[in-house]
């Protein structure tokens, strides 16, 4: 076995509907460790997470449904109203997020690799330093708002929102080592991931015998 105590780790990110959990599934099909900082999120939010008595001292009782967990309609209004509000909220979730997506990297040291998903990843400079490699699922915009409008029933003007206030593609695609084209067909996705699964196993291996 290997000493490493990290292993080799693959950022995952791609707009809203690119298809990164898509992409993700397969690469834990695979075998791949998956650490989803969306998936830390809500459970942090969720009845007794971790993060719900911060914010119930930071918010008050407002923003907690009555069965314990994030009320994500109250605090969505209260932060989109009030930017303070926001950045209130994140300074609570963000530290939250690092620290468990940091104890979950380390818990996967004798994965092949591992994939961590990062919707903000090319916002985020803290955990594109935790990256060896970076995976970006690219799809063009309209195809992002058909898929995203028939997955949510949210309006195609909606969707382009929330896409304002992200990276946009060209941003996401500046910071790739590893472009997947997700315009396709599922199978013409789980192709692909697959073909990036052998280089990253290659990958991952060479760096736990060097290190
Ligand atoms: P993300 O996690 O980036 O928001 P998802 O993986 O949830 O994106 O994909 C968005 C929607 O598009 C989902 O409903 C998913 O089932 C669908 N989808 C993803 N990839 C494809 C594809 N290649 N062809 C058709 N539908 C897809």
């Amino acid at each position: 076995m290997t000493s490493r105590n990290r292993p080799f780790v693959v950022g995952l990110t791609g707009g809203i509907g690119s298809g990164k959990s898509a992409a993700a599934a397969r690469f834990a099909a695979l075998g791949a460790a998956l650490v989803d900082t969306d998936q830390i999120a809500h459970q942090l939010t969720a009845p007794h997470g971790a993060a719900i008595d911060a914010l119930r001292a930071e918010f008050g009782d407002e923003v907690i449904a009555a069965d314990g967990a994030l009320d994500r309609a109250a605090m969505r209004a209260l932060a989109f109203s009030d930017p303070a509000a926001r950045q209130r909220l994140e300074a609570i979730l963000h530290p939250l997020i690092r620290a468990e997506s940091d104890a979950q990297i380390g818990a996967a040291h004798a994965a092949p690799y591992l994939v961590l998903v990062v919707p903000l990843l090319f916002e985020s400079g803290t955990y594109r330093a935790r990256c060896d490699r970076i995976a970006v699922v690219d799809i063009p915009e309209a195809l992002q708002i058909e898929r995203v409008v028939r997955r949510s029933g949210l309006s195609a003007e909606q969707v382009a929102s929330i896409m304002a206030a992200q990276a946009t593609r060209e941003q996401r695609r500046s910071i790739a080592d590893d472009l997947i084209d997700n315009s396709g067909d599922l199978a013409a996705l789980h192709t692909q991931v697959d073909a990036l699964d052998c280089r990253y196993r290659a990958q991952g291996s060479s760096v736990a015998r060097h290190s």
